[in-house]
């Protein structure tokens, strides 16, 4: 059991690195986001961009910004609940299936709550 107790340190140490990370990364979206829209509500002439093909790019890169935070939220909670589980003893259990995660897979994804198996299942709309 030493050894998955060092397991343990190891991925926390890495899911805390990727916390804070992900927190930098949605805070400075949240700031970018917020900068954009207030520019459009002003009206602000001198940031209306001239090109049509502009206009594409910032809607697109804003969506991309919506989704970035979204999904960084999202992860953000996942290592939330990893840390816990962490503590609790029972981090690199499969949700679904309460079978032992892959190591490799948890190296990859160390916030993971599914095995292969059941990821794919989810994904398939089978859970
Ligand atoms: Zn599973």
């Amino acid at each position: 059991m030493k050894e998955a107790k060092a397991d343990f340190a190891q991925f926390k140490k890495r899911l805390l690195a990727l916390r804070e990370r992900l927190v930098g990364k949605v805070d400075y979206m949240h700031e970018e986001a917020l900068k954009k829209s207030r520019q459009d509500a002003s009206g602000d002439l001198s940031n209306v961009p001239i090109h049509m093909a502009d206009v594409g790019t910032d809607n697109f890169e804003r969506e991309l910004m919506i989704e970035l935070i979204q999904n960084g939220e999202e992860s953000v909670r996942n290592i939330d609940i990893a840390l816990e589980k962490i503590e609790e003893g029972t981090f690199g259990v499969c949700e679904a299936c309460n079978k032992k995660i892959n190591k490799e897979r948890l190296k990859a994804v160390p916030h993971a709550t599914l095995c292969v198996d059941c990821q794919r299942e989810e994904e398939l709309g089978n859970i």
